[in-house]
């Protein structure tokens, strides 16, 4: 008995020490890296020291670094010539491994203290935060072709910010109790899930590779990592920051991989509790229907969250305050390349205003510098992010050219010749249903739809209507009844919607992320409903009286 009041002692002494850290969680703030900063100076030393090199990055299995015979590289999309990291693939045999190593640390970490694993996510962030910034930024910028502040809101504040929030929601879930009475003590549990979780990431954020396996860990939960294979380089320095910070072996197996056959081997497993994906919607439909095949063979029926990806918006009124309008546009229209599943791709512009907002957007977009962001910090965007991107983003441009209804007003060009360089491109569609108003394009193409201004009503339908997805959104407008009036219609139209303000740019705990429609299954991470995901609650109730009777009153 006193042992056990002791444990009780130091655990709740625990609690308060962490409760503290917990409450205090702010946003780390942001760095400007202006010249002669010390973030600079680093940052600038971390760069150089990548220049040529080429990073090894083997799975991790079972607590050990494993090379297969499939053996690939990751280039730099600016500079394709630079090999910036060699890997592996892992095939079925190695991911079965890291399913039965997973497996087997499981029960043991899911029974450690949450305060225990949250202080190793506090501790990554202040290794992220400091000591390892400079680095994983370089890494980000040279690996996936981020500018620096693209590079610091996503790989240094949005990562540390999701390892910092999603601890203290952990530990103050605690918190979230049942009832009890005087006679029973109930108490809620809150396990990870019984098997193991897949977390498939994308290439665009540093950050969300972090987040998708982090999380589930976080939350008792033991996880296979495919990263992606466009952003080896920052995820496997996000990895090994964990470990640093004091994950043990075998709680997150490293599993760069053929995309399908990570699929097919995770979804075949009878293990598999849940999917933790974020990425393009035909992958994650595949996902979703090769687990409902194997429906039957599975424990426990898998958890399945995705995001996917957007078809955003900007719909400017008559009212709207013009340079907000046009810079808002520029920069979630085009930064990183408009690779952001938030970019802005659709903009709805009143005939009033076009003549003034389309000169504005010409003569500011003869001004953005696109080029290598390593070497010139007054790059304003790079290159996408690979052959495939580039492909695939000319046949767009190719398409406008060839469209009687679109013509490209700026921009246009592409060149692979030294990295994957696509000039920001602006269109004008005369047809707000043309195919470029409804799918997702994933690179820096804005199409402009000009309506009469008098029509705005119809054209807030439309905006709800052309597209699939329901990402992201803004509506640019002083006349408040005209904000209530696409706040209503554009309810379902975006996840995420902004007020004469841009639609990208969302901050952990402040704008939790994520939409319904095509765009995914909207758990919000950044927010603390998203951990809830990854615990599967056991309620104990104690009773502590005896129960002297089985007959019920009334009976006598
Ligand atoms: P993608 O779907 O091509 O790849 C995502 C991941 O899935 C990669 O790791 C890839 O290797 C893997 N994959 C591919 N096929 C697979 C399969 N059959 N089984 C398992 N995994 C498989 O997407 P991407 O090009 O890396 O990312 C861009 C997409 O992600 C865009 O559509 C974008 O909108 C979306 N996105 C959405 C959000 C969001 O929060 N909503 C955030 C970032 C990106």
């Amino acid at each position: 008995m006193l042992h056990i009041r002791r444990a009780l002692r130091q655990s709740w002494a625990g609690l308060r020490w962490h409760h503290c850290a917990a409450a205090e969680v702010k946003n780390e703030p942001i760095l400007e890296f202006k010249h002669g900063s010390p973030e600079r100076a680093a940052l600038q030393k971390a760069l150089q020291d990548l220049k040529g090199k080429t990073e090894e990055i083997p799975c991790v299995v079972g607590g050990e670094e494993v090379w297969t015979k499939d053996v690939r590289y990751q280039l730099s999309p600016f500079n394709h010539s630079h090999k910036v990291a060699k890997y592996c693939y892992a095939d079925k045999d190695l991911l079965n491994k890291a399913i039965n190593a997973a497996l087997s640390a499981r029960k043991e970490w899911d029974l450690k203290p949450v305060e225990d694993r949250a202080q190793i996510f506090f501790k990554a962030a202040d290794l992220l935060s400091g000591p390892r910034r400079a680095e994983i930024l370089a890494k980000t910028m040279i690996g996936q072709g981020k500018t620096v502040i693209q590079a610091e809101i996503d790989a240094a504040a949005e990562l540390i910010d999701f390892f910092r929030f999603n601890a203290k929601y952990a530990v103050q879930l605690q918190h979230e109790q049942p009832i009890s009475i005087p006679i029973s003590t109930n108490s809620m549990v809150y396990r990870g899930l019984e098997g193991f979780i897949a977390a498939v990431s994308p290439f665009n954020f540093t950050a969300i590779g972090g987040n998708l396996a982090g999380a589930p860990a976080l939350m008792g939960n033991v996880v296979l990592w495919k990263p992606s294979d466009t952003a080896m380089l920052s995820n496997y320095t996000v990895y090994k920051t964990l470990l640093e910070a004091g994950l043990p072996p075998n709680i997150i197996q490293f599993v760069p991989a053929d995309g399908p056959v990570f699929g097919d081997t995770v979804t075949g497993s009878e293990h598999l509790s849940g999917i933790n994906f974020t990425g393009s919607v035909p992958t994650f439909k595949r996902l979703w229907k090769q687990v409902s095949e194997n429906l039957d063979r599975y424990r426990t029926f898998p958890r399945l969250a995705g995001e996917c990806g957007g078809k955003n918006f900007h719909f400017v009124h008559k009212s709207a305050d013009v340079e907000s309008a046009v810079n808002g546009v520029l920069r979630s229209a085009f930064e990183y390349s408009g690779q952001k599943c938030s970019a802005c791709s659709r903009l709805y512009a009143p005939d009033s205003l076009w003549p003034q907002i389309k000169a504005r957007l010409l003569e500011e977009h003869g001004k953005i510098k696109v080029g290598n962001p390593a070497d010139d910090f007054s790059t304003f965007t790079s290159a996408v992010i690979d052959e495939k991107s580039f492909r695939r983003i000319q046949g767009w441009i190719k398409h406008a050219q060839e469209s009687p209804s679109l013509t490209i007003l700026a921009g246009g060009k592409c060149d692979n010749s030294v990295g994957y360089f696509v000039e920001p491109t602006i269109i004008e569609t005369k047809d707000p249903k043309e195919k470029i108003m409804s799918e997702e394009i994933f690179g820096p193409v804005l199409t402009v739809y000009v309506y009469p201004e008098n029509k705005y009503k119809e054209v807030l339908q439309l905006i709800d209507s052309t597209s699939p997805f329901g990402l992201t959104g803004a509506v640019f407008a002083q006349d408040k009844n005209v904000v209530q009036e696409a706040t209503a219609v554009l309810r379902n139209a975006a996840g995420n919607f902004y007020i004469n303000d841009k639609c990208t740019g969302a901050v952990v705990a402040q704008q939790p992320f994520g939409g319904s429609r095509a765009s995914g299954t909207n758990d919000k991470p950044g927010g603390p409903h998203y951990i809830l995901r990854w615990t599967s609650p056991q309620v104990i109730k104690e009773t502590h009286v005896p129960l002297n009777e089985w007959k019920y009153p009334y009976m006598q």
